[in-house]
C-alpha cells in the first residue's frame, strides 16, 4: 500500500505539458525508494467540460477529497469562452477550494539571484528575496454578505459588499502563518487597516491574543496593508511571512510576485483546517500563472512553476523537507548555470524546452 496519494489535475493549455514534468520527478523518487507516492488523475476546468459538461466531475472531487494533496495545473484558454457560467472552467478550481475547505493560499515570493536582473527593481533590493503571504482565502469582502447593487428611489444604485471576519476565522489563519514562521525565519507581519476598518481591529487583537499566548518564540510585528505595499518595494527583505486577509493578500501577493520579476515562476498552496483525527491537512498546489493557451502544445512552457509548486506539497502535505530543499536548490542550480526557457530568457540566450528543463532539474537532484 502505497503511503501517500497525490491526485494530479493537469487540466487545460500548457496544464499536461508542465505535470509531465512533475510526473517524471515522482517516478523518480519512487523509483529511487525515496518516496512512496500513488497518483491518480482527474479532469478540470475545459478539459473536464469537454469530457462531462462539468468543470470537474462528481468522480474526480471524490477522488480530490479522499487524497492527501491535489497538483492542480491550469484550467481555461478561448476555446471555452462560450460555456455556461456554472460550469466555466474556473468553477473546477472553486468548486475544490470551497469543498476542501482550502482557507489558507501560500504565496511565497523567491528571487532567484540568477534571475535577479529580471526584477523592475534593483539587485541589491532583491536578489535572495524569500518571503511568505499567508493570504485568508474563504471569507472576507470576497464573500460577506451582503452582497448587493441596488436601485434606490431616486433612480441612483447602491452596491454593498461586506468585509466580514470572525475570531475563529483569524484565528485559524493566524496559526498557519506563525506554524510556518517557526520553520523560516521566526517573523510575522501582520498587515491589516485598524485606522479605518473594524475588521481590522479585531484582525489586529485576534492575532497579537495568539502571538502571545501560542508562539512567543515567533517576532509579531503589525503593519498598515497600505504601508507594507510601499515597504515591498522599498525594502522586501525585512519580511518573512506577511499574514492578511482575502483582498489585502490578493494585492499584497501580487506585488511580491512582480519582485522576482519572473511571474511564471511562482508556486503556490492552499491548505484546509487540519483533520481531528490524523492532524492532516486537505491542499491544492499550483502555479500562480495560467494556462497560456498561447503557447500550449509547442512544448516551450516554462515547467519550473509547477515544479515548484510539487516541492512545496513535499514540504507541506508529506513533511519531506530535504527533498523539498533539494528539489529547489536544484530549480536554482540550472538557472545559475544559465538555462532558460523562452518566457525567462533574454536575448542571446540558448532557450529549453518544457522537457528539457524537466530534465536539467532530474539531473541536478
Ligand atoms: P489566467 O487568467 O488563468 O491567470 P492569463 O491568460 O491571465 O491566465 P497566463 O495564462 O498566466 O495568464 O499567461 C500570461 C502570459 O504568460 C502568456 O503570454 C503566457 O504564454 C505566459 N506564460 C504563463 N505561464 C507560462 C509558463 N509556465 N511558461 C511560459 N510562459 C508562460
Ligand atoms: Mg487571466
Amino acid at each position: 500500500m502505497a503511503t501517500n496519494t497525490l491526485l494530479l489535475l493537469p487540466g487545460d493549455g500548457i496544464g499536461p505539458e508542465i505535470m509531465a514534468e512533475v510526473k517524471e520527478i515522482i517516478a523518480l523518487l519512487n523509483g529511487r525508494g525515496l518516496t512512496d507516492f500513488a497518483t491518480d488523475e482527474g479532469l478540470v476546468g475545459g478539459s473536464a467540460y469537454d469530457a462531462h459538461g462539468a468543470a470537474i466531475s462528481e468522480a474526480d472531487m471524490a477522488k480530490a477529497l479522499s487524497a492527501d494533496a491535489v497538483l492542480f495545473g491550469a484550467v481555461g484558454g478561448p476555446k471555452w469562452d462560450g460555456v455556461p457560467y456554472d460550469v466555466r472552467p474556473e468553477a473546477g478550481l472553486l468548486r475544490l477550494r470551497k469543498d476542501l475547505g482550502l482557507f489558507a493560499n501560500l504565496r511565497p515570493a523567491i528571487c532567484y539571484p540568477a534571475l535577479a536582473d529580471a526584477s523592475s527593481l534593483k539587485r541589491e533590493v532583491v536578489e535572495g528575496l524569500d518571503i511568505l503571504i499567508v493570504r485568508e482565502l474563504t471569507g472576507g469582502v470576497y464573500f460577506g454578505e451582503p452582497k448587493e447593487i441596488v436601485t434606490l428611489e431616486n433612480g441612483q444604485k447602491r452596491a454593498v459588499d461586506t468585509q466580514l471576519y470572525t475570531t475563529s476565522e483569524i484565528e485559524r489563519i493566524a496559526r498557519v502563518a506563525f506554524d510556518l514562521a517557526r520553520a523560516r525565519g521566526r517573523k510575522v507581519a501582520s498587515a491589516e487597516k485598524r485606522n479605518v476598518m473594524k475588521s481590522g481591529v479585531l484582525w489586529n487583537q485576534v492575532v497579537t491574543k495568539i502571538g502571545k499566548e501560542e508562539y512567543a518564540d515567533v517576532a509579531l510585528e503589525h503593519v498598515l496593508a497600505d504601508n507594507c505595499a510601499m515597504q515591498l518595494v522599498r525594502w522586501p527583505k525585512q519580511y518573512d511571512v506577511i499574514v492578511c486577509d482575502n483582498l489585502f493578500g490578493d494585492i499584497l501577493s501580487d506585488v511580491a510576485a512582480m519582485l522576482t520579476g519572473s511571474l511564471g515562476m511562482l508556486p503556490s498552496a492552499s491548505l484546509g483546517a487540519p483533520d481531528a483525527a490524523t492532524g492532516k491537512r486537505k491542499a491544492l498546489y499550483e502555479p500562480v500563472h495560467g494556462s497560456a493557451p498561447d503557447i500550449a502544445g509547442k512544448g516551450i512552457a516554462n515547467p519550473i512553476a509547477m515544479i515548484a509548486s510539487f516541492a512545496m506539497a513535499l514540504r507541506y502535505s508529506f513533511g519531506l523537507i530535504d527533498l523539498s530543499d533539494k528539489l529547489d536548490a536544484a530549480i536554482a542550480a540550472v538557472l545559475g548555470k544559465g538555462l532558460r526557457t523562452r518566457d525567462i530568457g533574454k536575448d542571446g540566450d540558448t532557450l529549453v524546452s518544457t522537457k528539457e528543463m524537466g530534465a536539467a532539474i532530474r539531473e541536478e537532484f
